[in-house]
């Protein structure tokens, strides 16, 4: 059975990278009919933002990847899907003791009691020798532990509340070796690993000991997380040795990268290169400061996932276009690249122009006609037909209002080289004549218009071009726009010959 769990810490909002962590946890466990988890990793205090597990939790919900368990369901679904949590590891927090207990009492844990300045100091010493200091079996018994102090030293300190905390003990002169479903096989000589901190004296596990623990109570079938925590691996490895569990499968990401293609994409890189980084809007509680967010610049949710899922994945074929349910049929973790994937803001803004395309005119429409004042006692019917007509355009909803503002006012001011240019004297004297042509169209439709000017275009043995961009650029003010006849026919007769007239007075 598969069960995958994505396991943000809430130290603010979820990034891109985030994200696509979820989408491809979320399109795995669909593909397998498998669950979906969200686990919130919050056992260091120090770093928890307000609001941010919120924002977690709406940015999925925005995104069309809900998780079939997590911090809540229980409460939503009203079943009984509550058996694996509570999926706060701030509300688990009494169970990861007895579990660092237990590693302790297996021979695979300690104590150790060294001060942060003892650490220093060894760290210090080390790099003035030219060694770094590694806390492990080269250096653990010079350092004050269980490992180094009798039982009784040991008892006596625990007894007398001196700060500890408990060390996982690795092995020296072993090779580990890891499997990675997108990495193959990795071997790790434990002597270059050091004894990590799994438990602190404050009772809160630290997160290697925490997340093995829950992905094994949990019984999580698939770790599936990004790149920085390869280093981590081995170390999980060992716990669910040490524990005797049987592990997952882990799939570790790729790192996405900056746009030019060198180096790690990072959380403020949106604001300095111009682009978002974070699926919705962010205001950080504390400094007010906004973040832009992929939803509120414009960004339709099926552009977005469309354009995460290439980041590190691709189908091995041309096809570049895919809904979520394709890209759940699609998705193959075997498909997924250990290099880098460059994050290219053009190109989600060529998803976003496709899916434009696919948005129904009625609903770009209403909310259009929101977004802009001008619209608010125009028909949204028309605004409708109006937007069919220009979507194609554009990229954004925004884009609307300047490539159709004609469609809904008479311009006020036209684009003065292009009417220097095409408003001659000899300009003036066609569309004169050319209003009455229009005038006489009795069933105005594009069509119609259409044959009658072209006839009388015909008929009067001057360039198409002669008439068409005079006539264009009495409509829309610039020379720019969709078909002449269509706006002709949305305007409407009257409105058509008076800004025929304005250029001709
Ligand atoms: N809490 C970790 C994070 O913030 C989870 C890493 C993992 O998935 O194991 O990414």
């Amino acid at each position: 059975k598969v069960r995958v769990r994505f396991a943000p810490s809430p130290t603010g909002p979820l990034h891109i990278g985030g994200v696509r962590t979820a989408l491809f946890n979320y399109l795995f466990a669909k593909k397998h009919h498998g669950t979906f988890i969200l686990r919130i990793e919050d056992t260091d205090q120090n770093r928890y933002v307000e609001g941010a597990e919120q924002y977690i939790i709406d940015a999925l919900n925005w995104c069309g990847i809900p998780f079939d368990e997590g911090p809540s369901t229980a409460l939503r679904t009203g079943s009984n899907k509550n058996e694996f949590g509570p999926y706060r590891q701030s509300e688990r927090k009494h169970l990861y003791k007895q579990y660092a207990d237990e590693l302790i009492a297996l021979g695979n844990a300690y104590y150790a009691f060294d001060t942060a300045e003892d650490l220093d100091f060894y760290r210090t010493d080390h790099e003035a020798k030219g060694k770094t200091f590694i806390y492990n079996w080269h250096n653990r018994l010079k350092l004050s532990n269980s490992l180094s102090l009798s039982a009784e030293e040991v008892q006596a300190k625990l007894d007398a509340g001196h700060e500890y905390v408990i060390r996982f003990k690795s092995p020296q002169d072993e090779t580990l070796l890891l499997t990675d479903i997108i990495r193959g096989d990795i071997k790790i000589d434990t002597n270059i690993l050091d004894d990590k901190v799994l438990f602190k004296s404050d009772g809160m596990p630290t997160y290697h000991l925490a997340n093995i623990v829950d992905d094994h109570l949990m019984e999580i079938s698939h770790v599936i997380r990004g790149e920085e925590w390869l280093p981590s691996l081995a170390l999980h490895y060992q716990l669910y040795d040490a524990f005797g569990w049987e592990k997952p499968e882990f799939a570790h990401l790729p790192l996405i990268l900056k746009p030019t293609g060198k180096g790690k994409l990072s959380k403020r890189d949106g604001d300095k290169l111009g682009f978002p980084v974070f699926p919705l809007q962010w205001i950080d509680p504390v400094t007010d400061e906004v973040s832009r967010g992929y939803k509120e610049d414009g960004y339709f949710t099926d552009a977005m996932i469309n354009f995460l899922a290439f980041l590190g994945w691709n189908p091995g074929t041309e096809q570049e276009i895919f809904s979520l349910e394709e890209l759940i049929h699609t998705f193959e973790l075997e498909r997924v690249n250990k290099s880098g994937a460059r994050f290219d803001p053009d190109k989600i803004k060529w998803f976003n122009h496709h899916y434009m395309q696919e948005q129904n005119d009625d609903e770009l429409a209403e909310t259009f006609k929101n977004k802009h004042s001008e619209l608010a006692e125009i028909d949204v019917n028309y605004i409708s037909l109006v937007v069919g007509l220009i979507k194609e355009r554009a990229t954004f909803i925004s884009d609307f209002w300047e490539l159709s503002s004609f469609f809904f006012e008479t311009p006020k001011t036209y684009d003065e080289k292009s009417f220097a240019k095409i408003m001659t004297n000899d300009a003036r004297e066609l569309m004169s004549e050319l209003k009455q042509i229009i005038n006489a169209v009795f069933d105005f439709t594009a069509e119609n218009v259409q044959t009658e000017v072209k006839t009388w275009i015909g008929k009067k043995e001057v360039g198409f071009g002669k008439v068409m961009q005079p006539l264009r650029l009495a409509l829309v003010g610039e020379m720019k726009g969709p078909d002449v006849f269509d706006i002709i026919y949305m305007i409407g007769k009257a409105e058509t010959i008076k800004r025929i007239e304005n250029v001709v007075s």
